[in-house]
């Protein structure tokens, strides 16, 4: 990474660092949001820095070691459909988009041993995804046709609602109940809001089965990565920033972002620096510290301070190296685990299972081991005869995602304050909180900055 020189000799917090004709660009939290600010800028020539609090950048999304082994603080999965996600990975690093050495391009297939299995057939959208309905097991066929009515008819209405609704609801209202509603719909909540049904906005499900399921057929693959999610962007971004000269600082917080003049001032361990725009990419919660005691943003603090988090939890446990799951991800059902990521598939880490917890549950009130318990359980109804597992290690998110519910307001990426912008996957008018809400959400921001221009 570039030395970081210009911030870290100013003496005094009364002595900003920066002279005031230089228009540089500060970006808050080097997250995917904060990163996709700066590689969107950097690969225009804009001078940025990154203030990042944490001693690695990746935000949620990020490499975690565990026993001397790579693994990740979740379990993601990319979907076709993350156009500003996968450009920005072609561009930090060009190998890597669609099937490469990093992501593995599966054509969608949800399956459940035994009880449920979804495999979308190599045909355009949406014939793909209605033939993939129709030819589903474990589905009675009055299930399916009710479903594919369901499809058509949102796309009649242009997956718009008059008003916004539970998922739950909706799914009643549209006769979605029983086993699609248990297999299909309710996993695909989950697995894309980390919100539950009942409590899910019925917009935004729609918004993703729209971008998923209906606009091109490569949009619903699943890509899943094969290796750990540092390596997947925050460490070719960190090297294409320090090769477009930005500066990336490491532990630093930022403590508060002051109005000076024209300019902004960013105080990260009582160091005030200067710069001429401020991409503020902190989750929600920050953000809001830092807005509130800014003139003229407390509504928009007190807006960010009423969003609710929902917690994933990551279960991970080693077998022995044979042991495989039947696909590279596999449902779970009836009981805590949704997923199950093959990491020996997928990252050659053999024998090791990650099984993915989305949203709320009975498991937040349990103990790690208790956890690990229940999840080998599980499993060894998958793979009967499966030994216990030598090791386990559970991983609590608590703030994984912010809850994409019914009429969520989210604030815009330009603030009352001018120069100050937000990013951040909370943030996105469309998507729930994702990587790809994230990454756009940070292209949108670099975008504002170049069009209004850098200076003053
Ligand atoms: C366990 C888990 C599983 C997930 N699974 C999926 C999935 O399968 N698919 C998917 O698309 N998404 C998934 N997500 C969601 C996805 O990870 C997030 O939406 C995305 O990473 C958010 O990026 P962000 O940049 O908006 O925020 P963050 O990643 O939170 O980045 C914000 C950064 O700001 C830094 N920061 C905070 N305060 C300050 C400060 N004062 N000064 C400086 N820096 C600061 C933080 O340290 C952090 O690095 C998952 C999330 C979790 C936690």
């Amino acid at each position: 990474m570039a030395a970081d020189a210009a911030e870290d000799v100013t003496p005094s917090k009364h002595r900003p660092s920066m002279a005031s004709g230089e228009n540089r660009v500060a970006v808050i939290g080097g997250g995917y949001a904060g990163l996709a600010a700066a590689v969107e800028l950097a690969a225009k020539r804009v001078p940025v820095t990154i203030f990042e609090a944490a001693k690695q950048l990746g935000g949620r999304a990020r490499r975690v070691v565990h026993r001397g082994m790579a693994l990740d603080n979740g379990c993601h999965i990319l979907v076709g459909g993350y156009h500003e996600t996968l450009k920005l990975l072609e561009r930090v690093s060009p190998v890597q988009a669609g099937d490469s050495p990093s992501l593995m391009r599966l054509g969608l297939e949800l399956y459940v041993p035994g009880k449920f299995h979804l495999r979308a057939p190599r045909l355009p959208a949406p014939l793909h995804s209605l033939a993939g309905l129709l030819g589903a097991k474990g589905l009675p066929m009055s299930e399916k046709l009710l479903a594919i009515r369901f499809m058509r008819t949102m796309k009649g209405a242009g997956f718009r609602l008059a008003a916004d609704e539970p998922v739950a609801s909706l799914l009643a209202r549209h006769g979605q109940t029983g086993a699609v509603a248990r297999f299909l719909w309710a996993p695909l909540c989950l697995a894309t809001l980390n919100t539950p049904p009942p409590s899910a906005s019925a917009q935004i499900f729609l918004n993703v089965l729209r971008d998923s399921l209906y606009r091109a057929r490569g949009a619903s693959d699943l890509l899943l990565p094969r290796v750990d999610l540092s390596r997947l962007f925050p460490d070719p971004a960190a090297k294409f920033l320090a090769r477009q000269g930005a500066i990336v600082r490491l532990g630093a917080t930022v403590d508060a972002i002051l109005v000076d003049g024209d300019r902004l001032l960013v105080d990260s361990g009582g160091v005030p620096t200067r710069f001429s725009r401020v991409v503020c990419a902190t989750p929600p919660n920050r953000a809001a510290t830092l807005l509130a005691a800014m003139p003229g943003l407390e509504t928009v603090a007190t807006k960010l301070n009423r969003l609710q988090f929902q917690p994933i939890y990551s279960v991970y446990l080693q077998y022995p190296e044979p042991v495989r799951l039947p696909r590279p991800m596999t449902g779970m059902t009836g009981g805590l685990g949704q997923w199950a990521f093959d990491r020996g598939a997928l990252c050659g880490q053999p024998g090791l299972v990650g099984v993915v917890i989305s949203g709320p549950g009975a498991h937040e009130s349990m103990g790690r081991d208790a956890i690990a318990e229940s999840i080998a359980g599980e499993l060894a109804t998958i793979l009967p005869g499966l030994p216990a597992p030598r090791w386990h290690w559970v991983i609590a998110e608590k703030r994984a995602t912010i809850a994409s519910t019914v009429g969520l307001e989210r604030p815009a990426s330009e603030t009352a304050v001018p120069g100050l912008y937000l990013a951040g996957d909370y943030t996105d008018p469309d998507y729930p909180s994702t990587l790809e809400a994230a990454v756009r959400s940070g292209v949108k921001c670099a975008r504002l900055i170049l069009e209004r221009g850098i200076g003053r």
